[in-house]
């Protein structure tokens, strides 16, 4: 039997059953590629979910961990250390605003940092219910999946302790209708990751931006995906002009270090008080030295450069080719769809595996490339090229 087998065998017996088994065991990382428990070789165009901004094993990123962990790994909330300030003090700088940052571990945790934000701003004028979208997704804790607007993966563990209404994304019109003077906070993905990389019609963060100002709601953007240079830009929304009261991030920040931080802007930023809110291990030296590194490295190396050249090329190299099972291409920078005429992208990406690409079947019709920010343009080039044959090898499979 493989090793990857074996292992597969031994994951499902002793995992819960809530991943499924997944269909390979990946064991080491370079750059852009990587190689499975029977040393095959894969070109990498997931990048943990758009999470290994600097790819497998970047030296910048082993030596910044190295060199931390084994000076200080860990303090605990009650005592402060540098790589937490710098990191604070970089991301502010990113933002070009005045803003304040909680670190957390995760995603779902810097969206449980801005529910508990809302709350507050909720409690302190009179302002009772929350707006997100239909699709969206924001993590499985509760507060966050309270306002995941996919009913499959929310509506098993309600009721939630918050009232969240959804709207369609990407409709103005039907966020300024639900969004009233007693609303606390609208939730947005500057573009739905999970819902297949669906970028809003132009326009519509900005009338987001308005109908939040009109009414007093806070703008909270989810930029957990979106953020540090995935779309060529450091945050999302500073292309789109709409510049929210609460940002989440994590994902890429961390180069696959765990991190969240949520950041608040204006009232947002001091609305906790002494004891509100906490983290044993966020903000953890190693995860701040980690995403010091990350953030260095997109600014020395030109990887915003980076994203929009080989994004744009990729982008445009599928939409040029021509295959029944292709509709076309939708995304920005390293982050995208391609979306298929028929419900096979579990086809896809089983075709893709055995050419030697790993890419993730994301929707049923959309299958997601969210690369390392490091890929090159002869990386790139190598995916366009196998691709109408996996294309026809997904049509004809069973
Ligand atoms: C991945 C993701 C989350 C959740 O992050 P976790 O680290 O998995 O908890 C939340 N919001 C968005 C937009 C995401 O893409």
């Amino acid at each position: 039997m493989s090793e990857g087998r074996a292992l597969r065998e031994r994951f499902e017996a002793a995992f819960m059953p809530n991943y499924g088994v997944p269909p390979l065991a990946l064991a080491k990382g370079e750059g852009c590629a990587v190689w499975d428990a029977d040393g095959r070789r894969y070109l990498d165009l997931v990048g943990g979910i758009a999470v290994n901004s600097l790819g497998h094993a970047h030296p910048a990123l082993v030596e910044a961990v190295s060199r931390q962990v084994a000076t200080l790994a860990h303090t605990s909330n009650l005592y402060l250390h540098e790589p937490e300030v710098l990191l604070a003090e970089r991301l502010i700088g990113l933002l070009g605003r005045p803003g304040r940052i909680f670190l957390a571990n995760s995603g779902t945790e810097a969206n449980e940092a801005a529910v508990k934000l809302a709350i507050t701003y909720g409690r302190r004028h009179g302002r009772g219910y929350f707006v997100a979208t239909e699709m969206g997704f924001h993590g499985r804790t509760l507060g966050a999946l309270a306002l995941t607007g996919k009913p499959s993966i929310r509506d098993k563990f309600g009721p939630f302790p918050i009232d969240v209404r959804f709207v369609p994304y990407g409709d103005a019109g039907a966020l300024r209708d639900a969004v009233t003077g007693e609303c606390a906070a609208v939730f947005l993905e500057p573009t739905q990751g999970e819902a297949g990389v669906v970028p809003p019609p132009e326009g519509y963060l900005r009338a987001a931006r308005e109908i939040c100002s009109a009414t007093g709601a806070l703008l909270v953007a989810d930029e957990i995906q979106s953020a540090i240079g995935r779309t060529g830009h450091w945050f999302a929304h500073q292309a789109d002009g709409a510049a929210p009261d609460v940002l989440t991030l994590a994902k890429g920040l961390g180069g696959g270090m765990p991190i969240g931080a949520c950041v608040g802007f204006g009232e947002a930023a001091t609305l906790f008080g002494p004891g509100d809110h906490g983290s044993t291990f966020g903000g953890n030296p190693v995860s701040c030295a980690a995403a010091l590194a990350v953030l260095d490295t997109i600014e020395r190396d030109g990887l915003l450069d980076n994203t929009k050249a080989v994004g744009g090329m990729l982008a445009d190299g599928i939409a040029a080719i021509r295959h029944p099972l292709l509709k076309g291409v939708r995304g920005r920078g390293l982050w995208l769809a391609a979306v298929l005429t028929e419900p096979r992208s579990a086809q896809v990406q089983a075709a893709a595996q055995e050419a030697g690409f790993l890419v993730n079947a994301l929707q049923p019709d959309a299958v997601r490339l969210a690369p390392p920010l490091v890929i090159t343009e002869a990386e790139a080039r190598s995916f366009l090229d196998a691709l109408p044959g996996i294309l026809e090898a997904a049509h004809v499979r069973a």
